[in-house]
């Protein structure tokens, strides 16, 4: 046996092999019945011809993903690419020849927990990273504040990651926080930035497609988060309150719908129509910064209906009447904009942060 998932964010069961054949299976969430995210290695197949079979594909959290999803693969865990896969006979099914013997696959570009420790220890000559609690697990979660917070400054906040398996939205935390860094004299003129780059440490070093280490979905736990088994939405959304909200972003990715898209708090009882002057206006400047954003396709007005008050977005946007979204990108491409090679990626997950930003800049004086 020459495969492995025992490394920071790894996730897959061995079942067997034959030749170059291996079947494996999925990895439910710690205490949850989630699963989808998958991420690991493979030793000693270079030049033979390798076919990865996930056994109990159809039984994960969105089997209607798999038929359009291609997994991606790597030698170095920096590049990626997308190598052939589908989904047949209920198994997902990638096809490969590994040109050296290491290789990994993932559903994703992985971003790991070890790689955001990375990337706050290279931020942090730039911007102050600051301490919010311990997880479950006794990893530490962060907050990063950019500019000097003013009475009169907007408070514009964004939190990713609070389902672990969707490592774009680490991506995109850091293509937003180079743009904030680059032009932070400009940005921060009337606003300060605070964030959240990492909200699910566990679940993310766990592997977990969504849930933290005590199998929760922290993205259902915000109306009356317990600080026993939630520590992490519990201590933001207190630091939330000490803040001030006029802006909010929880960034996600969706395993299925090949678009970007924003959810609001439509959906809330008290959504004033002052909100929905902004999310328009909002939504208006990101038609015109992006061409990957677009308004025909995203979730059903009632998606959420019964879930509604613990979400991040609605619990932010009743709470503080204010401009309130959560943001999907896709698992697999932009239907509009369609890159056959890289499909959805780091770089476009960067770049769009960075169209975020500019439509924030035009609503700012309404906020
Ligand atoms: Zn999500």
């Amino acid at each position: 046996m020459n495969i492995s998932s025992n490394f920071d964010s790894g996730n897959i069961e061995f079942i067997s092999q034959h030749d170059n054949i291996f079947q494996l299976n999925l990895r439910r969430d710690s205490h949850a019945k989630y699963a989808q995210w998958f991420y690991f290695a493979v030793t000693g197949q270079a030049g033979k011809r390798s076919q990865f079979q996930i056994m109990n594909a159809s039984e994960s959290s969105y089997p209607a993903a798999w038929a359009a999803s291609k997994a991606l693969m790597s030698y170095d865990r920096k590049n990626w690419v997308r190598v052939p896969t589908r989904y047949e006979d209920q198994r997902l099914i990638i096809e490969h020849t590994p040109e050296y013997n290491l290789a990994y696959y993932a559903y994703f570009a992985p971003y790991s927990y070890e790689d955001y420790l990375n990337w706050l220890s290279k931020i942090q000559t730039q911007c102050p990273v600051n301490f919010l609690t311990h997880t479950l697990d006794g990893r530490m979660m962060h907050w990063l504040q950019i500019g000097e917070a003013t009475p009169h400054k907007k408070k514009c906040w964004f939190i990713a990651r609070q389902h672990a398996g969707e490592a774009m939205t680490s991506w995109f935390t850091e293509g937003l926080l180079d743009k904030l860094l680059n032009e932070k004299e400009t940005l921060t003129k009337d606003a300060v930035f605070y964030i959240v780059p990492l909200m699910n440490p566990d679940g993310v070093a766990r592997g977990n497609l969504r849930a933290n280490a005590h199998g929760l979905d922290l993205n259902r736990q915000w109306k009356n988060p317990d600080p026993k088994f939630c520590p992490e939405v519990f201590a933001v959304r207190q630091k939330m309150h000490e803040m001030g909200v006029d802006f909010f972003m929880d960034v996600h990715g969706d395993e299925v719908l090949p678009y970007v898209f924003l959810v609001n708090s439509r959906d809330n009882l008290q959504h004033t129509a002052r909100q929905k002057q902004l999310e328009d206006a909002y939504c208006e400047a990101l038609l015109k910064a992006s061409p990957e954003f677009q308004m025909q396709y995203g979730y059903e007005k009632s998606q959420f209906s019964e879930n509604t008050p613990t979400l991040a977005c609605s619990y932010i946007a009743e709470h503080f009447q204010c401009l309130s979204f959560t943001l999907e990108m896709p698992f697999i491409d932009n239907a509009n904009l369609p890159d056959a090679k890289e499909g959805w990626s780091p770089t476009r997950s960067r770049q769009f942060a960075e169209a975020t930003l500019q439509a924030l800049t035009a609503v700012l004086p309404s906020l």
